[in-house]
């Protein structure tokens, strides 16, 4: 029997968290590896880089008062992959033996044999996973270099220690496998290494293990669902006390098999899914531990204390020292420490906490549960007059934003006329030939506009200076296009270091961070801006760049701008107003902008939506709410011009096939799409939803140099010609080319025109 958690003589309330952040608060881990990778750094000097920053993590928890640290949520890459090379369940493509951390990386990164393992976006999360690669053949084995060696670093450090790792289910679910092979075939192989890990981590005295099953929160199977029975049961026998941890939604539904489990304990959400205590509490069995994450792990704002301690009294007064407190989830999902911002507002900074406050927000409601509120009464004082001071701001609320919001009515999210009516004024306004070639947007961020973008960020550059070097790589890119003779033209984007923060800096309510870095996959990281308050648009944003551009060419020139959706979900979100509104605000403000453009002669207008498909909730019960007003906005901000205007919409991913009438619903007169990985399948589905508006499948994958042969071009064109009839086909690349040089842009676009030239000729 393993050692019994809830130590006779305790009473109190422990405090834990899922996990840390693992980037380092400077980005120290990606810096590190990036330097492995280029072969300046030896493995030696990554794994103390490690080493350092685990410590550091666990020293901040300690610190902070928590109970136990977590040891297993550091990656070198992420943390799903981390439990493949800890299962020694490389795939046999990559011929590797026991997986050291070259053959991780190697994994990780594809090599020039094979191409890496697939990456996966991590539940609604905008973190992305490698996918676990199975098949019938799969074995496991316990690979001892990984984890635990971390267990016993933890320990020689004096820590009291809980280890996460995925759960056994959540870890087959994630993975890819052939759609004839069911993966749960494989469990019982994988629970024999979880049941030497488990019995090992118990002989070495680690309090708890955290096993990880956030697929709970999706759609599951039931036999799936039948699995989790016979595979607690049977890890319970060897383990240390086992803490379930589910997150990212509610798993209410599964409350009478979740209380059955023989395991020491349960973790629920309870800022995504509050109601769901309801659900656990009333009959919660009297020797199970209930964690309640009531500080948000997915979002930076500083958490309302007051009402955290009013949802959590009744179930302190039932559990007692069974009552855990935490985040909701991981806090890998937020940025690692307030205290590097020094240019924040000070009001605003004051509603914030990133993952080294909130471990104190732990802390301190761990304390006011079990001393008493007295004790803790001044930091509980201050954090509530952040909140009041939040919740009074002026500077969060704008009333004539509120007013233009209450009054959008259905009639402003439609065009004047249907599409059928629309495309024919338009095509008699932009007279293009069959088979219109364009562009996404971008084009080639060249070292010299890079510079000229940062120096003037710098204060470097006077702004007329910086004005002339825009407007050069905007004549650059008109001619390169004209020289191409592609038919709608783009200005090239050069002024954009990023499609969300381009626009949030000249929105009022958007915020910016200067270290607020979130790992998005591997070494890779993202700075979302924080929208905090209603948003206006004091100026129009892209205009005199547009306006400009398009005196250049007598050809069209596009308008470019990021829709309401993406412009939402690439941010950290107020908490205090629902996603709809904020979406119906962003919506109106862009609305605006391309009612600026249309007035200033502009015929074509693209609003890119890359986002939409990622807000989807993780039930489809949720799906049609979600869908409902994610499409509402998209077409408040894109109908308030006439007929003859055109309205474009860009996405990049090709998993359309269920959500293609909220699509067709968003009503734009083309969309241009992402086609290279699954053209077929992906044509067919809108072949077979018979999708009525002008599409541009993408001819060519821009994330790689490679110039697709002239051949290969022309077979996917007529692939296309199969399902959509020419009159209704646009031919352009999958996505911007940004991070492409001009020579390989330019020969793969001189390609596409030619491949489409001939393709004109024998049509007519
Ligand atoms: N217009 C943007 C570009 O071309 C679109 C980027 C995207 O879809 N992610 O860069
Ligand atoms: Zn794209």
């Amino acid at each position: 029997m393993p050692a019994p958690l809830i130590e006779p003589h305790a009473t109190m309330s422990q405090a834990h968290i899922l996990g840390f952040p693992r980037i380092g608060a400077g980005r120290e881990l990606k810096t590190a590896v990036e330097a492995h990778w280029k072969g300046e750094l030896p493995e030696a000097g990554l794994r103390a880089v490690g080493a350092t920053l685990r410590q550091r993590h666990w020293d901040l928890q300690k610190a902070a008062g928590l109970d136990l640290v977590t040891v297993g949520d550091f990656a070198w890459y992420d943390h799903l992959h981390n439990a493949t090379a800890l299962f020694s369940a490389a795939p046999a493509r990559f011929d590797l033996g026991r997986v050291d951390l070259a053959g991780y990386f190697a994994m990780a990164r594809g090599t020039p044999q094979q191409p890496a393992l697939a990456m996966k976006k991590w539940f609604d999360t905008n973190y992305h996973y490698l996918q676990p690669e199975l098949n019938a053949d799969s074995r496991f084995s316990l690979n001892r270099d990984w984890l635990l060696p971390e267990v016993r670093e933890a320990q020689a450090l004096g820590h009291k220690i809980k280890v996460v790792l995925p759960g056994p289910l959540s870890y087959l679910w994630l993975a890819s496998a052939d759609a004839a092979f069911d993966k749960l075939g494989l469990l019982s192989l994988l629970l024999n290494v979880y049941f030497v890990l488990l019995a090992e981590l118990n002989a070495m005295g680690v309090a708890c293990v955290q096993l990880d099953e956030p697929i709970l929160a999706l759609d599951l199977p039931q036999n799936w669902l039948d699995a989790y029975p016979v595979v607690y049961r049977e890890l319970a026998a060897t383990s240390p006390p086992l803490l379930l941890a589910s997150y990212f939604g509610s798993v209410a539904e599964h409350a009478p098999l979740l209380r059955s489990l023989p395991m020491a304990g349960l973790h629920l959400d309870l800022v995504r899914a509050p109601d769901q205590l309801a659900a656990f509490l009333p009959d919660w069995p009297d020797d199970k531990i209930l964690s309640l994450g009531i500080v948000d792990g997915r979002n930076l704002w500083r958490t309302d204390l007051v009402n955290a301690l009013i949802a959590l009294h009744p179930a302190h007064a039932q559990l007692g020292e069974r009552l855990w407190i935490s985040a909701s989830c991981s806090l890998l999902h937020v940025p690692t420490d307030l205290a590097l911002e020094h240019k924040l507002d000070p009001e605003l900074r004051s509603w914030m906490a990133f993952a080294t406050q909130k471990l104190d927000e732990i802390a301190l409601l761990k304390r006011a549960l079990n001393d008493g509120e007295a004790a803790v009464w001044k930091p509980l004082h201050a954090a509530g007059s952040a909140i009041q001071s939040r919740r009074r701001a002026p500077s969060t609320r704008r009333a004539e934003v509120r007013e233009r919001c209450a009054a959008v009515g259905a009639r402003d999210a439609e065009r004047g006329a249907p599409f059928a009516q629309r495309i024919v004024q338009q095509r008699d306004a932009l007279q293009l030939p069959l088979l219109p070639t364009t562009t996404i947007g971008s084009f080639p961020q060249t070292a010299d506009i890079r510079a000229a973008r940062a120096a003037f960020k710098q204060g470097k550059t006077s702004a007329a200076d910086y004005e002339s070097a825009m407007k050069a790589s905007i004549r650059d890119a008109v001619s390169r296009q004209e020289a191409l003779g592609l038919d709608v033209l783009v200005h090239g984007e050069a002024e954009r270091n990023d499609m969300v923060e381009y626009f949030g800096e000249q929105l009022a309510g958007y915020a910016f961070t200067e270290n607020g870095w979130v790992q998005s996959y591997g070494s890779r990281c993202v700075k979302p801006p924080v929208i905090y308050g209603d948003i206006a648009r004091p100026k129009a944003m892209t205009v005199e760049w547009t306006r400009y551009a398009q005196s250049l060419t007598d050809k069209p020139m596009k308008g470019m701008l990021t829709g309401p959706i993406t412009m939402l979900f690439w941010s950290f979100v107020r908490d205090d107003l629902p996603r709809s509104e904020v979406a119906l605000q962003l919506a109106l403000a862009l609305r605006d902008e391309v009612g600026d453009l249309e007035r200033a002669g502009i015929r074509v207008i693209q609003i890119d939506e890359p986002a939409i498909r990622e807000g989807l909730p993780l039930k489809q019960a949720a799906w049609p709410d979600y869908l409902s007003w994610a499409v509402h906005a998209f077409r408040l901000s894109s109908s308030g011009v006439r007929d003859a205007t055109q309205i474009h919409t860009h996405m990049c991913y090709s998993e359309f096939n269920d959500i293609l009438p909220a699509i067709a619903a968003m009503d734009a007169d083309v969309i241009t799409i992402e086609t290279s990985r699954s053209r077929m399948a992906l044509l067919d589905a809108f072949a077979e939803f018979r999708y009525p508006n002008d599409i541009g499948p993408g001819l060519y994958d821009i994330h790689s140099p490679r110039v697709p042969a002239l051949d290969e071009m022309r077979r996917l064109l007529q692939r296309a010609l199969k399902v959509v009839p020419a009159e209704r086909l646009w031919v352009n690349p999958d996505c911007g080319l940004k991070t492409r040089g001009w020579p390989e842009t330019e020969a793969a676009l001189s390609q596409m025109v030619a491949t489409v030239r001939e393709l004109r000729k024998e049509l007519s």
